[in-house]
């Protein structure tokens, strides 16, 4: 039987956030995670705690192949902390995929959680494949059996996945059913980054570019910059950078450039985001719009704006070009864009870094509203969204810059500092299970 293809865009998203090559992204984690304890002067005790993952499970993936052959593929699902709440976090399906990155992604997940302080632990998902090969009946027999796989620890009140790197709404309805058919009744509280028909949130997919265009507000209020004419460069123009650089364009700032894989534009009189979503939408891709000049992807980083997004990759901003980047005020969307000696370079500067586990924090925010609506069996229209959203972005904003200033850090290490302090003072109250 030969297999019926459909184009790998219907049904799984484009390749997103893999970083971090050459450095063990959980080491990475860990040193951020020790200056913040250092700072707080956390228990021996707690460090320990807080440094190790709570569950890592592998899980082998036999599917019947559209040829009739088996593959057996790998699975893990990370759960890091759980202390505060369900364990959050999304399922990649990559060929990147390592316990590592996935123990990384996890532990991320929790202090992203804790900054926004809603109740969720961090836990993260993946399986070693690639999509782009597999037809879509192969996607969903992997889906399901990686689902059955985990089923032990999934659950509204234990573990609730989303969508992450080549997994979709699509893929996240497959995981939901799967889970429903094994308890024998619809929980769609089980997942997020559903599609609304089936119990999704409104607002879910702006997101996380609505959040990054709040806290970019509250950095140019603080740093006493008008929005009206601020000058934006934002790198990759897919959800994240094209919902926050229309949404910045609305408030009355300049998108003065954009880009994508395919490069990037510059126009100093300001780029028109609408049309240029249109022809996103359209072409999947920048790389015909006439929308400007043309420019490299690093050259748009080093432009002479007020406010730099990087919203493609990871470690984009590292020791190499930091010396040379001329924004004020730096609103990581992606997941670890900026490198450990980049951000050092970057402090000397004096540039102001919105980081990633506060700046792109409104993903997982809003499906905490998701969780919540399925869970009350209510749905709100998207302005209470939009709204009750707001309100945590600014709050949060809030929270870690009045830290920063209290001990004198960046808002990185403040918000490491706040995320820690939340986790280990809820370990405090419960004690230690014996
Ligand atoms: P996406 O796939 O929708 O868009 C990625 C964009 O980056 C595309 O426009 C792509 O062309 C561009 N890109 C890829 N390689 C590039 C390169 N070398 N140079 C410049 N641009 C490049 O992904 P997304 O959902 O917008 O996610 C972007 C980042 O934000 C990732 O790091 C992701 O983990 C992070 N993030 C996303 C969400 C979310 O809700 N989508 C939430 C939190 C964090």
């Amino acid at each position: 039987m030969t297999a019926t293809r459909r184009p790998t865009s219907d049904f799984v998203r484009p390749d997103k956030d893999r970083f971090l090559g050459e450095i063990n992204p959980y080491e990475e984690m860990l040193s951020r995670l020790r200056r913040a304890a250092a700072l707080l002067k956390l228990e021996e005790g707690l460090f320990k705690v807080l440094s190790q993952c709570e569950k890592q499970i592998t899980v082998s993936l036999p599917v019947v192949m559209d040829d009739n052959t088996v593959e057996v593929f790998t699975g893990y699902r990370v759960l890091h902390n759980t202390s505060r709440g369900p364990a959050k976090g999304g399922i990649r399906f990559d060929l990147q995929v390592n316990i590592d990155e996935v123990k990384a992604l996890a532990a991320w997940m929790t202090w992203k959680c804790a900054v926004v302080n809603i109740p969720f632990g961090g836990a993260k998902g993946g399986v070693i494949c690639d999509p782009a090969k597999m037809s879509i009946g192969e996607l969903e027999r992997l889906t399901r059996r990686y689902t059955a796989g985990i089923i032990a620890t999934l659950g509204p009140d234990s573990d609730v996945p989303a969508p992450d790197v080549n997994t979709n709404e699509r893929v996240m309805a497959w995981v939901m059913d799967t889970y429903s058919m094994h308890v024998g009744h619809t929980v769609t509280a089980v997942v997020t980054g559903k599609p609304v028909e089936l119990g999704g949130s409104l607002g879910r997919r702006e997101a996380t570019g609505r959040g990054c265009m709040f806290v970019t507000l509250q950095a140019l209020a603080h740093l006493g910059m008008k929005v009206k004419g601020t000058t934006v460069a934002v790198q990759g123009f897919g959800n994240v950078g094209s919902v926050t650089a229309d949404l910045l364009q609305k408030q009355g700032c300049k998108i003065v450039a954009i880009g994508d894989r395919s490069g990037a534009l510059h126009d100093p009189k300001g780029i028109d985001v609408e049309a240029a979503i249109t022809h996103y939408a359209k072409h999947k891709s920048l790389e015909k719009f006439k929308g400007g000049k043309r420019l490299s992807n690093d050259e748009l980083l080093t432009l002479d704006v007020d406010v730099l997004v990087p919203a493609a990759l990871e470690n984009v901003i590292t020791g190499a070009n930091a010396k040379d980047i001329r924004a004020k005020i730096i609103c990581e969307g992606a997941n670890g864009p900026t490198t450990a000696d980049a951000e050092a370079i970057l402090d000397k500067k004096g540039v102001f870094v919105i980081p990633d586990i506060l700046a792109n924090a409104g993903g997982v925010t809003v499906s905490y509203f998701e969780w919540v609506q399925d869970r009350g069996g209510y749905f709100w229209d998207e302005e209470t969204v939009n709204r009750r959203l707001e309100t945590i972005m600014v709050h949060s904003f809030g929270d870690v810059l009045a830290l920063s200033k209290k001990h004198k850090v960046n808002m990185r290490t403040a918000a490491y500092m706040l995320a820690v302090s939340r986790v280990a003072n809820v370990h405090r109250l419960r004690g230690i299970f014996a």
